[in-house]
């Protein structure tokens, strides 16, 4: 097992690519698909996934799907993102058009990758979490000592207290990679993250 991890773009979102027995998965392919595309090498792609429909995190999927022919997964909740019209930054599409296949909770399997998928709305209405053996792909949801922004096109703050609570029930030794920054553990943000820390 391999992750590459290819901070992106204006707002240096996390691509990660995951590399298991000579097969890639890619997860938020935010910008340049030609990195991207360098990184899985000689690797067989057999899929995108998407932790939310953010522009930043979307931009290179349309390049990714026409180059490789693979599918891309995607919480239907955050559907409306692809089609509102939104004021990018140079070189950043708001949308992709290829089909997508609708994420739901639960178990995923692509190719040889097993994986996870949490639902949890509150940065954007579909954001999801993905696990991947002892990894947890959280996006824009959880930051090392931080969350994400609430104040989104979809985002809701009743949803994310709720999601951060589901979270606080996730197996503490998971290794968090977020959609931006760096590294930490699930263990460590429930001790020391503001917005996991229990006051009581
Ligand atoms: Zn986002």
């Amino acid at each position: 097992m391999d992750i590459v991890r290819t901070p992106q773009g204006l707002y240096k979102t996390n691509c990660y690519i995951l590399k298991e027995n000579g097969y890639a998965l890619i997860i938020d392919p935010g910008f340049h698909g030609h990195r991207i595309m360098r990184e899985i090498g000689e690797a067989k792609p057999v899929g995108i996934i998407l932790t939310h429909g953010h522009a930043d995190h979307i931009c290179a999927v349309d390049a990714l799907v026409e180059h490789y022919h693979i599918p891309v997964y995607m919480h239907p909740m955050d559907d409306e993102l692809l089609r509102v019209k939104r004021r990018m930054p140079s070189g950043y599409k708001e949308r992709f058009t290829s089909p997508y296949i609708a994420l739901e909770e639960g178990p995923l399997q692509i190719g040889p990758f097993s994986l996870n998928v949490w639902e949890v709305p509150g940065h954007s209405a579909g954001s999801v979490c993905i696990g991947y053996q002892h990894i947890l792909f959280t996006g824009d949801t959880l930051f090392k000592g931080t969350i994400g922004k609430v104040n989104t096109y979809n985002g809701n703050p009743v949803a994310m207290k709720a999601t951060l609570e589901k979270i606080k029930t996730f197996n503490p030794a998971y290794v968090v990679y977020p959609g931006h920054g760096t590294s930490t553990t699930l263990g460590h943000e429930l001790a020391t993250n503001p917005h996991l820390v229990s006051h009581e």
